[in-house]
């Protein structure tokens, strides 16, 4: 992975996922407008109605690099071992590490986070590969394991779990906690797929499009490790890890990539939560003294997972079809943009 950073160093790792064509897309007759090259270059194409022929013309092309990209054909596994396995690692040494899906609405940001049955993705692989080194660590039960599965919607916190009223943020001293959150123990994989699809299903949809899920839904699956260990002098220490997986909402409505941009949204009808970590994304790029976590509910409830000694990794998920240039493009400006923290 070239410059990736091991373990204890504190950059945002980022990673692009190409989605495969998808059938709606093809009989729109559009063409693939993202190329990726050697695990890492992504080449993206502008095309444009060429009048004479009512045919795409190539208009120019834009290069990015990242940590890595993958291309539509990239499995799921693949994907986890690249971007996750190695925060599973720093979990189980006590730290925190979050990964995020950022990307417009249909990129496949839940598909690799959550996944399918057939096909599972981080969220799922995560825990399964958890459970394998916890069970290699130790055979006297000393990990314990807790997830919580939250929703920001519309500045409102909802648990995916047991779904209910809102839940309120609170500050204690492990930082800011959703009160009343469902902490669910976990024992096994086995149960927590379908767990996990059901609080999926719990995610806000919106009104007008009944039927999918909501595009401007946070959805946040946190994994809590709890050991002891002795330490140098015998006594015996509690440690915890914390992994924070997040699907994002969809980007198309909020992106920017410089401050004035973000503010001029503001004040629009725009997800506050999405802007808000722009804005600190922002913030640790330049170097900021102070980062503003307290812009929104998702910056206030992942303070402790990004930026500071933790490990950050994005995945920006795109749609090779033209018809989706400008939101692709969109997405891979502000994912060049997260890669210099
Ligand atoms: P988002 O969550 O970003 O709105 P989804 O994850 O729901 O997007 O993906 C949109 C559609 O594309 C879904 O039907 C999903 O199953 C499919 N899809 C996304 N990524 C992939 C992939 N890597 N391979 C196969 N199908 C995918
Ligand atoms: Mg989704």
């Amino acid at each position: 992975l070239g410059k990736s950073s091991g373990v204890g160093e504190s950059r945002i790792l980022v990673f692009v996922r190409l989605r495969p064509m998808a059938k709606k897309e093809k009989e729109a007759g559009s063409r693939c407008c993202v190329r990726i090259v050697n695990r890492r270059d992504v080449y993206l194409t502008e095309f444009a109605n060429d009048n004479d022929y009512l045919r795409l013309k190539r208009l120019r092309g834009r290069h990015f690099t990242f940590d890595a990209s993958f291309p539509d054909t990239t499995s799921q596994q693949e994907v986890y071992s690249t971007t996750t396995a190695e925060l599973v690692e720093a979990v189980l040494q006590g730290r925190n590490g979050s990964v995020f899906c950022y990307g417009a609405t249909g990129a496949g940001k839940t598909y690799t986070m959550l996944g399918t049955l057939e096909n599972p993705g981080v969220m799922v692989l995560a825990i399964k590969d958890l459970f394998s080194k916890v069970r290699q660590r130790s055979c006297d039960g000393n990990h314990v394991v807790h997830l919580s599965y939250l929703e920001v919607y519309n500045e409102t916190v909802r648990d995916l779990l047991s779904p209910g009223r809102p839940l309120v943020l609170r500050e204690d001293k492990q930082g800011i906690v959703a009160a009343g959150l469902t902490q669910y123990r976990a024992y096994s994989t086995d149960e927590v797929m379908a767990l996990l699809q059901q609080g999926n299903r719990n995610r806000t949809t919106e009104p007008t499009r009944a039927n999918e899920t909501s595009s401007r839904s946070h959805a946040i699956l946190q994994v809590v490790v709890q050991y002891r260990v002795r330490d140098g002098t015998m006594n015996v220490v509690n440690r915890v890890g914390k992994l924070s997986l997040i699907d994002l909402a969809g980007s198309e409505r909020a992106l920017a990539t410089d401050q004035r941009t973000l503010r001029s949204l503001e004040g629009a009808n725009i997800n506050r939560s999405l802007l808000a970590l722009s804005s600190c994304i922002n913030a640790l790029v330049e170097g900021k003294k102070h980062i503003p976590y307290r812009n929104s509910k998702l910056t206030q409830l992942l303070k402790d997972s990004l930026g500071g000694a933790c490990n950050t990794v994005m995945i920006a998920n795109i749609s090779p079809s033209n018809l989706s240039f400008g939101e692709t493009q969109n997405t891979l400006h502000w994912a060049d943009r997260a890669k210099e923290i």
